[in-house]
Parts: structure tokens; C-alpha cells; sequence
């Protein structure tokens, strides 16, 4: 008999996650249905979004070969029935407060940033770039976490060292930017681009730094097809962009109007979802048929 979800303590709850205590060392990470666009969190959800995000982020820990806070298989038998599929058991870690992003690709703030100033959190690039122009090598853009409602603030590799001391911000870049090499790598091999990415790290009671948090997901990545990829204009999100079209062309609303958007229409709901499957499925190779829980 798996327990209830009633049975955990809420821990913390985020835009689109849950977080809920199993015991004082491990963690029950769920994630919803819900769907942000234009900084708002859509009145729809997407059936299924929560299993497929969770079944790429395992993926990905699996593939990844880093050591992470994953704690159990994703039917684990601490995971409650109601969100088996789209819940995780993890370690709890001790958070590291830096959003640790790293961009192979040149957009969304940090091409605010460079045509402001030539760089990205005080790393400068080369004079000419443009949006979704390649950054080779990768860099490292950390920022910190904003209070809820706010966006993240990009600072400088010199303002996270002296927040968590040079020796942990060496490590987190250097972190960063294997993983999302080898995230990339992946991603190039099915023929989608991984433009830029966010990590979580932590540390476990034993004081080893484990990547935490979801990983390489549609919601913490941006994800472009390689087929469509022609830098010098925004290039479509691979998972958002219906979405958005159907907002910004058919709904009437703007993202000037100051009011949250109108609820999606059934066959939007429909296509974003098949969108996020074919994600999946493209990206792992596998079947999401296959993934444990419920089909919404
Ligand atoms: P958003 O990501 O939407 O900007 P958020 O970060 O507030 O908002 P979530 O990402 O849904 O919301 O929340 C997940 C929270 O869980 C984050 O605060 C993250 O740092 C934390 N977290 C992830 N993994 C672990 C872990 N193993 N131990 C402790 N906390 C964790
Ligand atoms: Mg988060």
C-alpha cells in the first residue's frame, strides 16, 4: 500500500513544484500540471506535463553520470499513488543559492545584457552577436534567486565567490559547464539545440555537492529544433511555442495588457502536450508509454 500524499508535510511550494518532507533525510519533489507563459502561470494545465517533466529530468540524471539527489526509482513505493509519475524521492540537500545557468547560445537576458553592455554577468563576447547567435565555449551566467514574483538576477562569477566562497564558485562553474556540455551533447544527437540551461546544487548530510532539483527539463532549459535554427530573430521555444502563438495571435490578449492570459482553448491544451511528449521521446529515445502512473 503506498501512503497518502495527506501523510508527508508540505515543505515549500513553488510555481509549477510541490515539496514535501518523507523523513529528515529524504524529500518527495512533485511537479504539477501547470504551465507559465509571459511570467504567468496559465489558469489551463497540461495533462501530463508533471510525468513528462519528471520522466526527462530522470532521464537525464541517468545519462548525466554526475552524482545527484535522486533517492529511489521513479515508483518508488514512498511515492503516493495521486502523483506517481510526476514525483521523485530525493536526498534532502542543503541548497547552494545560486541558479547556476549556462548558455551555448545567446537570447532572453542574456541578449538583453550583452546589447547593453557586450557581456553576460561580466563575462565579455565577441563584438557582432545577435540573437540565438552560438557561444563557444559556453559560459557560465549565474544568478540569484529572486523573491517570488520576481525575475532572477544575473550577477558576476566574482559576486557568487563572494557569496559562497572562490573554492564552491570554481566548482559550480566548472560543474555547470560539463553538465550542460554533456546535456547538449545528447540533445545535438536528436537533433535539438540546448540554447541555455539552469542547475541546482546542493549538499547532502555527508557534505558531497549533488546536483538537485529538476534537470534539463522544458521548464529549466531552452529547447530550439535544430531544423528551424536560424539565428537573428527569437527562435520558437520547442515546447512553449504554441502557447505563446496562440496568446499573442489568436486570443485577443497581449502581453501589455497588464491582466493574466485567457484559458487555452482544448485543441492548444492538446498540441502543447504532444509537444512536450515528442520532447521527451526525441530527446531519451524512449517511450513515454512506458513511464510509470496515470495517463491524465
Ligand atoms: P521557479 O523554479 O518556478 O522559479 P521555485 O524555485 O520557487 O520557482 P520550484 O522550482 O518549484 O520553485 O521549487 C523547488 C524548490 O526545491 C527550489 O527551491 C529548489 O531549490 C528546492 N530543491 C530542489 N531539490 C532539493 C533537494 N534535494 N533538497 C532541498 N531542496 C531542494
Ligand atoms: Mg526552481
Amino acid at each position: 500500500m503506498r501512503p497518502e500524499l495527506s501523510e508527508y508535510t508540505p515543505i515549500y511550494s513553488g510555481k509549477v513544484r510541490e515539496l514535501y518532507e518523507i523523513d529528515a533525510e529524504h524529500l518527495l519533489l512533485v511537479a504539477s500540471d501547470r504551465i507559465s507563459a509571459y511570467d504567468y502561470i496559465l489558469d489551463t494545465t497540461i495533462p501530463d506535463k508533471g510525468r513528462v517533466l519528471t520522466a526527462m529530468s530522470v532521464f537525464f540524471f541517468d545519462a548525466l553520470g554526475v552524482p545527484n539527489h535522486l533517492a529511489g526509482p521513479a515508483d518508488d513505493p514512498r511515492i503516493p499513488e495521486a502523483v506517481l509519475g510526476r514525483a521523485l524521492v530525493t536526498r534532502r540537500l542543503d541548497m547552494v543559492p545560486v541558479e547556476c545557468v549556462a548558455r551555448g547560445y545567446l537570447t532572453g537576458s542574456g541578449l538583453k545584457e550583452y546589447r547593453a553592455n557586450g557581456e553576460v554577468c561580466g563575462v565579455p563576447l565577441p563584438a557582432g552577436l545577435v540573437d540565438g547567435s552560438r557561444i563557444d565555449p559556453p559560459i557560465f551566467t549565474p544568478a540569484t534567486k529572486a523573491a517570488v514574483g520576481d525575475h532572477d538576477e544575473n550577477v558576476s562569477f566574482e559576486r557568487v565567490a563572494q557569496d559562497v566562497g572562490l573554492e564552491l564558485a570554481t566548482q559550480l562553474r566548472e560543474l555547470t559547464l560539463d553538465v550542460y556540455a554533456r546535456g547538449a551533447d545528447i540533445a545535438r544527437e536528436r537533433g535539438i539545440i540546448l540554447a541555455d540551461t539552469k542547475f541546482e546544487f546542493g549538499r547532502s548530510s555527508d557534505g558531497d555537492l549533488l546536483l538537485g532539483d529538476e534537470v534539463l527539463t522544458p521548464d529549466s532549459s531552452r529547447y530550439w529544433d535544430g531544423e528551424l535554427y536560424s539565428p537573428g530573430s527569437a527562435l520558437p521555444s520547442f515546447d512553449k511555442q504554441i502557447v505563446r502563438d496562440w496568446l499573442t495571435e489568436e486570443s485577443g490578449w497581449s502581453t501589455a495588457a497588464g491582466t493574466p492570459p485567457p484559458p487555452l482553448p482544448a485543441d492548444v491544451v492538446e498540441r502543447t502536450r504532444a509537444r512536450y511528449i515528442e520532447a521527451y521521446e526525441r530527446i531519451s529515445g524512449l517511450s513515454f508509454a512506458d513511464w510509470p502512473g496515470a495517463a491524465a
